[in-house]
């Protein structure tokens, strides 16, 4: 497993880690947490872009959007990225870490268009930047969002946040008391096997791109740390 520290890393968020033990909304301490760890990666020299889910306020495909236009309960599924992107930037503020948010949507009065040079441009100068709205297109998801930003501003790795798991394992941790964490994968593993890393969309476009996934647990204090500083935390998806 990689011990190396990474120049520049993409870390996603799903919206669920922003609402903790509430399970729904923006739960202002957990998000001050999670700004604390990204704080420290920051002064740690290392290159900090986070992409964000919106799960926790409105998710395109689930039982609250039932009966609605698809492309309508996404396009409300991406502003709730936005929301989360607004509260991260705010707790991180509080952190003394400039940061800029770019969406994929236009809104000038909110955020930055995304523009990728722009935020690259940011990450050098030492900002870390959020980006909100997804794709901007419908029939996307978040996941496959930081797939396509980790590609466009060469990431090294992906930081695959997740909630109560420490990993990727061959059954559920939950039910399974005897199941297995892998410590390492193939792109092809996590295909083949339907392993919940990212949705299939996300994860080709990692595999055509090169870029390393890191799943991790982020209940447990400095993991996201950890994870950036290529400490061998989770399980490892590459080549
Ligand atoms: N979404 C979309 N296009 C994108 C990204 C997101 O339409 O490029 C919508 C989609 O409806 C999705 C919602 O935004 O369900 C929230 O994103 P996601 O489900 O990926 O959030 P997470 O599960 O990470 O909280």
């Amino acid at each position: 497993m990689e011990t190396k520290q990474y120049k520049r890393i993409i870390l996603k968020l799903s919206g669920e880690a922003l609402a903790g033990t509430k399970g729904y909304g923006i739960d202002t301490e957990t998000v001050e947490r999670i700004a604390k760890q990204i704080a420290f990666v920051n002064q740690a020299g290392i290159q900090v872009a986070i992409v964000v889910g919106g799960g926790n306020i409105w998710r395109g495909l689930s039982g609250s959007s039932r009966g609605m236009d698809r492309v309508s309960a996404d396009y409300m599924g991406m502003l709730a990225t936005v929301m989360n992107a607004l509260a991260l930037q705010d707790a991180l503020e509080n952190f003394n870490v400039a940061t800029r948010v770019q969406t994929a949507i236009n809104m000038q009065q909110v955020a930055e268009p995304y523009i990728r040079r722009r935020a690259i441009r940011h990450m050098e100068k030492g900002r870390v930047v959020i980006f909100g709205a997804g794709t901007g297109n419908p029939y996307f998801s978040t996941d496959t969002t930081a797939a396509l930003r980790a590609a466009e501003i060469e990431a090294d790795a992906i930081l695959m946040a997740k909630n109560g798991v420490d990993g990727v394992y061959d059954s559920d941790p939950k039910v399974n008391k005897d199941a297995k964490m892998f410590t390492t994968l193939s792109y092809l593993d996590v295909i083949n096997k339907d392993l919940k890393v990212m949705d299939a969309t996300a994860t080709t476009l990692c595999m055509n791109n090169h870029i390393p996934i890191v799943v991790f647990n982020l209940d447990q204090a400095e993991n996201i740390v950890l994870a950036a500083q290529g400490k061998g935390i989770g399980t490892l998806v590459s080549e």
